[in-house]
């Protein structure tokens, strides 16, 4: 039986980057689905490393980890949110990846005799990397993010391939969406449609012509400019779609189902116009613009200069804010060079996320310190819950030259050791405990209730370990071990401190798992919690 061809949405963008392809490609992917379609979203990476793993958060932003270990771009953590789905590693691919595949299948002598060129064979694996997955997840609709911006020689290869497919599989199973911005004259803030005219332009001599236009802006504009962009780039004007900021990204489908953005991409693939289901969406939202109170919630990381490097903490956190129903104000706190005491007396509650390396970790301790002395709500995640130990066995247990092997390899107290597994490794990439592992809850802790079931599964990224040599002294000087790793008992997975209103540790990455509509039991507790101090 001949597997059944999904219908394919292509999206770009153009004029300049980081305009919000992802949320627009991730609002669009969530209403189909809320209209019943199997959605199966992709995100083409246009640089030369195999994955994100290796890449610095200060740089590039957030690695997202998927269940099944993927070291991935954070715009497949933008989807896991706004479609309440887990995703896997068929959702994101690089060029290098693709460029990598195709070498080893010439070395290993498949092409025999053929010279090995980008086309046919560099775009027949980046059409296969669409196509195949979605066949065999049975997808209704593939929704493909092409990364980078329209012009770029990087993106090349990637809109050669979506231009093959749309040839390949006819224009009404393929749509093209690009997402543009309008340029403001300074100072009169005139509007100003060049850069999305040359930027469509560029995108036909690619030989792709849009079908939909999503124009990032600052205030919807008038008919007049609609029908310039309409007369220079000849997309229809009701597919030309004003995009602009919202107070929450998750406002953005409602935004875009308002403008029958949905319904014209399903005519337009020639799908039935099911009936959307977003009553929650729709409900959530409306709290949120109702919310008054708020709570200062201290991030104490790094990467602080780059918004984007704690992403999926700083989604979590707002969504559990409105679980607790009160606004977060988030405030990054930078752990080398910030004041860190003078920061904390403002914050109602104090996140340590992530992180890797020396730098920063003593103004981390710091602030780990501060919350369990003062008694403000602390969540540790990962790196966050490995310097929570840290300070425990430091300033509790008196080991006062505690460490972690990362940091200090010559410790005399190594609470956090390189886990036996890792000792070996060579490779950076790919390499670390990653990806979705059981964990067994302890009965009668806080971490037991907030989940209110005894086995969890959450996603990991580290080398580290609580050294199950220190695992007693931590223990009768009262820190409670909540949850162990199911697949190994020596592994602690989760820390609390009872005496306190909420402290909580985890050594995996629950911010992962996260959703608007599903916010996470761990840091809805400690919202809540601030939420009480306040
Ligand atoms: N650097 C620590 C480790 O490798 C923590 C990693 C993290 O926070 N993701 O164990």
């Amino acid at each position: 039986m001949k597997a059944r061809r999904p219908k394919i949405i292509f999206v770009t963008g153009g004029v300049i980057s980081g305009i919000g392809k992802g949320a627009s490609a991730a609002s669009i992917s969530s209403l189909l689905k809320s209209r019943g379609y199997k959605i199966f979203p992709v995100k083409m990476d246009p640089y030369l490393n195999k994955d994100a793993g290796t890449m610095n958060p200060y740089q590039h932003g957030e690695v997202f980890v998927t269940d099944d270990g993927a070291e991935t771009d954070l715009d497949l953590g933008h989807y896991e949110r706004f479609l309440n789905m887990n995703l896997d590693r068929y959702s994101n691919f690089t060029t290098g990846s693709v460029y990598a595949h195709v070498i080893d299948l010439e070395r290993h002598g498949d092409f025999l005799g053929k010279t090995i060129q980008i086309i046919p064979h560099v775009t027949d694996e980046i059409k296969r990397r669409i196509v195949k997955p979605a066949e065999d997840k049975k997808a209704d609709i593939v929704v493909v993010e092409i990364g980078g911006t329209v012009g770029d020689i990087e993106e090349e290869p990637f809109l050669e391939a979506a231009r093959q497919l749309s040839g390949e599989c006819g224009e009404e199973n393929v749509s093209f969406i690009h997402v543009v911005k309008i340029d403001y004259v300074f100072p009169s803030e005139e509007e100003k449609t060049k850069p999305i005219q040359q930027s469509v332009k560029l995108l036909r001599e690619a030989g792709i012509h849009p079908n939909f236009l999503i124009v990032r802006c600052k205030q919807e504009f008038d008919g007049d400019i609609r029908s310039k962009i309409a007369m220079f780039t000849n997309v229809r004007p009701d597919h030309i779609i004003e995009a602009p900021n919202a107070s929450s990204i998750y406002e953005v489908p409602l935004n875009f189902r308002k403008k029958r953005l949905d319904e014209n991409i399903l005519k337009s693939l020639r799908l039935p116009v099911k009936r959307l289901d977003i009553a929650l969406l729709q409900r959530k939202v409306r709290k949120l613009r109702r919310i008054a109170k708020s709570v200062n919630i201290g991030l104490v990381g790094k990467y602080v200069m780059n918004p984007d490097a704690y992403l999926s903490v700083v989604e979590a956190i707002k969504h559990a804010a409105l679980a607790a129903g009160v606004k977060a104000n988030i405030i990054q706190v930078d752990s080398e060079k910030d004041n860190i005491i003078g920061k904390m007396k403002d914050f109602d509650g104090i996140v340590v996320p992530g992180g890797f390396g020396k730098r920063g970790i003593e103004g981390k301790i710091k602030a780990v310190k501060y919350a369990r002395e003062n008694k403000v709500p602390f969540l540790g995640l990962c790196l966050g819950f490995q310097v929570a130990v840290i300070e425990y066995a430091r300033h509790v247990c008196g080991l006062t030259r505690a460490n972690s092997t990362e940091f200090d390899p010559r410790t005399p107290n190594p609470a956090i050791d390189i886990m036996p597994s890792q000792k070996n490794v060579k490779d950076l990439g790919g390499t670390m405990r990653l990806g979705a592992w059981d964990m067994e809850l302890v009965k009668g802790t806080k971490a037991r209730d907030l989940y209110g079931k005894d086995v969890v599964s959450e996603r990991h990224r580290h080398r580290y370990e609580v050294n199950p040599e220190y695992h007693d002294v931590l223990e009768k000087n009262g820190l409670v071990f909540s949850g162990w790793a199911k697949d190994d008992d020596r592994l602690a997975d989760m820390i609390e401190i009872p005496s306190h209103p909420f402290f909580v540790g985890t050594q995996a990455h629950p911010e992962f798992k996260s959703r608007f509509l599903v916010p996470h039991p761990l840091f809805v507790g400690l919202l809540k919690a601030a939420a009480r101090k306040k």
